[in-house]
């Protein structure tokens, strides 16, 4: 076994800024990589060097750093005091750095920088007299001390704020620019006691240990709470560390001929073409973004300094060409002279990656096949939610996480049943909670949008609203919600039961009152067609939607894999086929048996006799029939594939609890109701410990006799039905749950003579009805081969595969250990959302090799919401499935992510 200890010690760890590329993000960071790339480019980059995030790992795991990464600092420090002719905190004309985090993946405002690294009592002095401008030296000390003191040695950044605004007075400045030198210098005094005051230790004094101190603070700001929470909702790993980057300081606090700015190459908010940037006067590091003073756009730092002007807007050119995307950059001009600090290939809203995808097509920068890599299901989903109206005047509430997109309005109820019952009503409410449980699902169901003050974005409310596209904020912590007095407050806001508010599930915000609600225009674009769309939509809005057109046209002639939807209806069928979808991939029989038909099947089940049994299957026959005729009807020639009964039972039979009290009254009374008693008796004979493992399946139609034979003829006399009227029927039955070939045998033996027989009868005889099976137990996986004799197509039911592969009983797990296992890195996303590739994927390959060998035509699908999963649809690519079905919203968000996934395998970049 290799190491760690002796590997890290031989490794380089210390990489000057001219010696590294953008290829070696991993070790350098983000940042450290785009320094070197700009430092490569011959682009006025302040010299430096980064060391690596090897080293940050060995630190975090060892609590110490590497013996040679001593010496490799000191190395690369004196080279870089040679290079500039000055040494690190000097008393004449010193050296001064930053000392700045920067991982492999951005995560802003999340981790630490020093700047003015090198300052102390007496270079200080030797600044003042190098730039000769006293206050400038003390403002940029006074800037050292507050953010060492904060950031490394963890004193609370309040009291240094407090004391600055009071110094601010008591100098009469209006702005901090305003403070003269003197006062500033006070200033530093009383932060040095509070640094002595609150750590128990004078501020270091030796310009290196400052520098060590700085870069230890960095290693460790990887494991800050906030970090660990940010990385867990962007799905980073927790074990990459961040890199450090030490660059020599360059100052935009000079006076009035300096500054500091942040500009982008495009709108990053619109995706409008053109710079977009804010300037600041006289300032150092995030001055500009912190709101203490306005700021310039780019046209007055034009007119302010024409020459730097022009030569950031070459410089931002460059980048565009170099990087062919969207550049986030931060740059400095001391005393007339540009420095740039940072770029990056910017963050964007789903909009604007849509337009700038197709702008860089039209500019001639990037291919098509690019393009598409630039935009993601995710960015897709986003634009398919409906949206608040952007002039709508809105009272902010509070803010929570945005857990399931969208945007709703309704009247507070603070219980499922009340939910339900208002909605029943024609009402639509907002279901707020402080967490929800299983229980609360109808409740969820019914409302328009839910809302709960605790929980994350794995919580039960956050998980079940996505998958069925719930709008949700969840964890909005302000809230204090009292269910009994139906009562929520917030700040000074108190709201009642039936007060309405307006959720943004996109950004996790709650207003009171209702907001306007708009159609996503892309969502009219793909239920009207591009020109009704454009014809509606302004000019910024109408670019999106063609960007979206050209983009997702583009993928639909670039994926392999064929995307269907899951639907029940033919209602759902024809939204399906609006939304791009090539079939159904499950249609789930169970719906069609609640309502009013619950009571032909519960005559079923109480069933004593062959003549009842067939009497209430005979009721169900043409009612079953009908459903899959206007099914067959809204997907005419698309393929169909119909699920046969799944559920216990025990589903569609009363509550056990509620029935035993209402016979255990009526004895009591001494008047006994027979159908009652004889309901309680089938509810108990059918009541399950662990109804996810018992009578359910396949083995209900093994068990029950005729209903699977029922369900099969109404399909075939469907077909039937639609072949004579002209129709073009694809229709494919699938058995659920089969764990043995046996059991796929004993089934067909019922169901093909069946088919035989309807489809013998004159119309029926042109019909094919392939029967296969869904693979939702390893040990189906497992046994693929033999069960492939007997299967036309395997469609893999990913959620129930990855209950019984992992073990986990879905709604009992997820609100109880996911929270603690995403957060002990068990895994970095709920295997529910996301295919767990390494488990429940080597079950999958598994399954579809040894499916093929059996029979080679053997058609392969998925069918669980994994097939709406971007990450989940590259990984089926992969495994060479034929098609992937979800929800019918999800669809576009299926093709666009095939059409990538289909270019990732060509170009052997999986990455997403
Ligand atoms: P973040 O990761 O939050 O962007 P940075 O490491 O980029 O943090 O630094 C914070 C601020 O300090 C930025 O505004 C940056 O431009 C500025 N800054 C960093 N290093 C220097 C430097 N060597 N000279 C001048 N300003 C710097
Ligand atoms: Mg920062
Ligand atoms: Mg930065």
């Amino acid at each position: 076994m290799v190491n760690p200890r002796s590997s890290a010690q031989r490794a380089q760890l210390v990489f000057d800024f001219s010696d590294g590329s953008r290829e070696q993000v991993d070790l350098l960071g983000g940042k450290g990589a785009n320094l070197a790339e700009m430092t490569k480019l011959g682009l006025p980059v302040p010299p430096g060097f980064t060391i690596t995030t090897e080293a940050c790992r060995y630190y975090l795991a060892q609590g110490e750093e590497p013996q040679s990464l001593r010496v490799q600092v000191t190395m690369a420090l004196r080279r870089l005091e040679d290079q500039l002719g000055r040494r690190l905190g000097d008393v004449q004309d010193p050296l001064l750095v930053s000392v700045r985090s920067g991982a492999k993946f951005s995560m802003p405002g999340m981790m630490e920088t020093v700047l003015n690294v090198g300052l102390n009592d007496y270079s200080v002095k030797g600044l003042a007299e190098a730039a000769k401008d006293e206050r400038f030296a003390w403002d940029s000390y006074r800037r050292l001390v507050q953010m060492f003191g904060r950031t490394v040695l963890d004193i609370p950044g309040e009291l240094f704020e407090e004391e600055l605004s009071a110094a601010k007075q008591r100098a009469g400045a209006g702005t901090d620019v305003e403070m003269p030198a003197a006062e500033l210098r006070e200033l530093v005094e009383t932060f040095k006691q509070i640094c002595a005051e609150h750590s128990g230790r004078e501020f270091p004094q030796d310009p290196r240990e400052q520098l060590d101190m700085a870069m230890r603070a960095v290693f460790t700001s990887w494991n800050t709470e906030r970090a660990r929470i940010y990385r867990r909702r962007e799905r980073i790993p927790h074990d990459l560390g961040t890199a450090v980057n030490i660059c020599a300081m360059v100052f935009g606090n000079l006076g009035d001929t300096s500054g500091t700015g942040v500009c982008f190459t495009r709108d990053p908010a619109t995706g409008k073409q053109g710079a977009y940037g804010d300037y600041l006067v006289n300032a150092q590091g995030e001055d500009v973004v912190s709101g203490i003073r306005n700021t310039l756009s780019l046209e007055d730092f034009a007119r302010l300094d024409p020459a730097s002007h022009a030569e950031l807007s070459q410089i931002m050119r460059r980048l565009e060409t170099h990087y062919r995307d969207l550049c986030d950059i931060e740059f400095t001009v001391e005393r007339g002279k540009l420095w740039m600090l940072q770029t990056r290939v910017g963050k964007r809203t789903a909009a604007a990656a849509f337009r700038i995808a197709t702008q860089l097509i039209d500019e001639r920068l990037i291919t098509e096949d690019e393009a598409l890599h630039r935009v993601t299901g995710d960015q897709l989903g986003q634009l398919l939610f409906p949206q608040f109206d952007a002039d709508a005047e809105r009272t902010l509430l509070t803010r929570g996480m945005a857990a399931s997109p969208g945007a709703a309005v309704g009247k507070l109820v603070f219980d499922s049943a009340t939910a339900v019952a208002e909605a029943a009503r024609g009402e639509n409410v907002i279901l707020c909670r402080r967490e929800t449980t299983p229980d609360d699902l109808a409740g969820m169901v019914a409302a328009a949008g839910v809302l709960t003050s605790r929980g994350g974005k794995t919580s039960h409310a956050a998980v079940v609203a996505r998958g069925m596209g719930r709008t949700c904020v969840c964890g909005a912590e302000e809230l204090d919600i009292d269910a009994e007095a139906r009562t929520l407050t917030v700040g000074d806001n108190r709201l009642a039961e039936g007060d309405v508010v307006s959720i943004d599930g996109t950004t996790g915000e709650v207003f009171a009152g209702t907001l306007a609600v708009v159609a996503s225009p892309v969502v009219n674009y793909l239920e009207l067609g591009l020109d009704h769309a454009l014809a509606a939509a302004d000019a910024d809005t109408a670019d999106v939607v063609r960007a979206v057109d050209r983009l997702l046209r583009h993928a639909d002639r670039t994926r392999r894999l064929r995307v269907r939807a899951n639907a029940d209806t033919a209602e759902d069928a024809g939204r399906a086929r609006v939304m791009g979808a090539e079939g159904i991939g499950l249609c789930r029989t169970e719906h069609m048996f609640l309502g009013d038909r619950r009571v032909l099947i519960e005559r079923l089940i109480l069933a004593e006799t062959d003549g009842e049994r067939e009497t209430a299957l005979a009721e169900l026959l043409p009612l079953q029939r009908a459903d899959f005729v206007a099914l067959l009807t809204a997907m005419d020639g698309l393929p169909v594939t119909i699920r046969l009964l799944d559920p216990p039972l025990h589903e569609f039979l009363p509550d056990r609890t509620e029935l035993a009290v209402k016979v255990a009254v009526a004895r009591a009374n001494g008047g006994a109701d027979a159908a009652d008693e004889r309901l309680l008796a089938a509810v108990e004979r059918l009541h399950e410990s662990n109804p996810m493992m018992g009578l359910r399946g396949v083995r209900l139609g093994l068990m029950v006799p005729g209903l699977y034979s029922m369900q099969v003829r109404a399909i075939t006399e469907a077909a039937a039905e639609r072949l004579a009227a002209g129709g073009t029927p694809v229709v494919e039955i699938m058995v659920p749950l089969v764990a043995s070939v046996m059991e796929l045998h004993l089934i067909r033996d019922e169901i093909d003579g069946i088919v035989a027989e309807v489809a013998g009868n004159g119309e029926g005889a042109a019909l094919h009805i392939p029967i296969g099976t869904m693979i939702e137990l390893p040990r189906a996986a497992l046994t693929a081969r033999r069960i492939a004799e007997a299967a036309e197509f395997f469609s893999f039911g990913t959620n129930d595969l990855t209950q019984t592969t992992w073990g986990f009983s879905r709604d009992d797990v997820e609100s109880s250990i996911f929270a603690a296992y995403l957060d002990k890195g068990v895994f970095t996303v709920s295997p529910f959302e996301s295919l767990d590739r390494d488990g429940v994927g080597a079950l999958i390959r598994t399954a579809v090799a040894a499916g093929r060998e059996t029979r080679p035509g053997i058609k392969l699908g998925v069918c669980g919401e994994h097939g709406g999963d971007p990450d989940s649809v590259h990984f089926f690519h992969a495994a060479d499935l034929d098609y992937v079905s979800c929800s019918p919203f999800r669809v576009p968000v299926a093709r666009l992510e095939s059409g990538r996934a289909a270019l990732a395998a060509e170009t052997g970049d999986g990455a997403l």
